[in-house]
């Protein structure tokens, strides 16, 4: 992250200081209070703009995954790039409309989706629906009907495919809940094109997440090809494939390939098909480009270990508790930085053994009041956020330039402690 080779450097250290952009992450701290996400406009076009020029010639959409950083000023980048969206929840299809995704670039996906969501989806006229099982299916062509209209579908097959990451964010292989079964895809297609509700589009499929290597994605796609040649042969017409996110990031020392070469594996596979194609990344887009900005409240010397108890907690920032995930952790002033580090237990205030950041981190000398920036956290960070200990939700800052906004300002404590009622019984 704080790579100075890179040509417009998202973060970086001026006299000592870390930046975002043109604005220094002292400013903020000053003006929104921590803890706070913020976000670099920049690296979100940059990243958006090099997937799509690795991209180009292959007939794909990019469909930012809205889940890994829902909000609207973020999704607004990207729908202005002509970026569509992948969401899972009527909420998360809310918020792409109104951050100005045009509805034919909309996927709905997600493995349970309720008849009220799939009626708002129609409404919407959105471009397919990711079906994951012949119940949905089935659900989703009596809606349709109702409303006068044929959904446009496409079904998601799980190819059987390890994506070798993380098991909890693994979603390609027989025994996940995603998905239906390679080996059923024939009869569930067969009866999805002969649904009077559905409009039968094509396949898709979406392997895991923090993917560092491209085999499971050429396994998955060659497989994709293999099922479509086959639905061909039986009369089936297929005009779209969705190719899923899941493109990993570095957190810690991870090698990862290059957007080219993923584009590479999908023309080789699937770029001779005649089909449209929907990539969905939601990480790739949004991770690097986000820290959580915290400050220390106190500095605890135990027996064995040094700890740095900072204002941001598991609530705001799951990853570390949730998957065991690492991220980067910089002082945000660090006039020295020759300085020697030593470890330290990065934790914070939430009453949980597993609200620690960052165990053993190796940091040069800090001291309460402190800033640190907590680096790639502008995927699954502030969407993953809770309330718990009774926590307001914290700001979001987008930086773009010299600019800078309040994405979301901080919940205020009364407007948490509002959405609870005492039944009149107990007044
Ligand atoms: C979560 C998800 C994505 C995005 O995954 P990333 O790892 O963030 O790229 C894409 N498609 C589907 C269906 C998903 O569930």
């Amino acid at each position: 992250m704080l790579d100075a080779s890179q040509d417009t450097p998202l973060f970086s250290r001026r006299d000592g200081h870390l930046w975002a952009e043109d604005v220094s992450l002292a400013r903020i701290a000053d003006d929104v209070g921590t803890p706070t996400y913020v976000y670099a406009a920049s690296g979100l076009r940059k990243r958006y703009q090099g997937l799509a020029h690795a991209l180009t010639g292959l007939p794909a959409t990019i469909c930012y995954a809205v889940k890994a950083n829902s909000n609207l000023a973020v999704i607004r980048v990207f729908a202005k790039l002509g970026a569509g969206a992948d969401v899972v929840s009527e909420g998360e299809l809310r918020r792409a409309l109104a951050a100005g995704i045009p509805p034919r670039k909309i996927v709905f996906a997600g493995v349970g989706k309720t008849k009220s969501e799939m009626t708002a989806a129609l409404a919407a006229g959105i471009l397919q629906f990711n079906v994951e099982s012949e119940p949905e299916l089935v659900a989703l062509s009596e809606v349709a009907m109702s409303m006068g209209l044929r959904a446009p579908v496409a079904l998601r097959i799980n190819p059987d495919v390890d994506a070798g990451t993380h098991h909890k964010i693994s979603t390609g292989r027989k025994g996940d809940k995603f998905g239906i079964d390679i080996d059923q895809a024939l009869s569930v297609v067969s009866r999805a094109a002969a649904l009077p509700g559905i409009s039968f589009e094509g396949i898709a499929m979406h392997i895991g997440s923090q993917l560092t290597r491209l085999e499971p994605y050429r396994a998955a796609y060659t497989r994709l090809a293999e099922l479509v040649t086959v639905l061909r042969k039986k009369g089936i017409a297929i005009r779209r494939l969705d190719l899923g996110g899941g493109l990993g990031v570095v957190y810690r020392d991870e090698t990862l390939p290059s957007p080219a070469d993923y584009a590479a594996i999908v023309r080789d596979t699937v770029g001779n098909l005649d089909c449209d194609l929907v990539i969905e990344p939601g990480r790739y887009l949004v991770a690097e480009t986000g820290i959580l900005l915290t400050r220390i409240i106190y500095m605890k010397d135990g027996t064995s270990r040094r700890f740095a108890i900072i204002d941001a907690a598991m609530n705001d920032l799951m990853r570390p508790s949730l998957y065991g995930a690492h991220h980067p952790i910089y002082p945000v002033r660090n006039p020295d930085s020759h300085a020697a580090t030593s470890p330290i237990d990065v934790v914070g205030p939430v009453c949980e053994s597993t609200d620690i950041l960052s165990a053993q981190y190796p940091l040069p000398p800090v001291a309460a009041g402190d800033l640190l920036a907590i680096g790639m956290a502008g995927a699954y960070g502030a969407v993953m956020a809770s309330t718990y200990n009774s926590r307001p939700l914290v700001p979001e800052v987008l930086v773009d330039g010299a600019k800078m906004a309040i994405i979301r300002p901080r919940q205020p404590l009364e407007a948490l402690i509002a959405l609870d009622q005492i039944p009149t019984w107990l007044s």
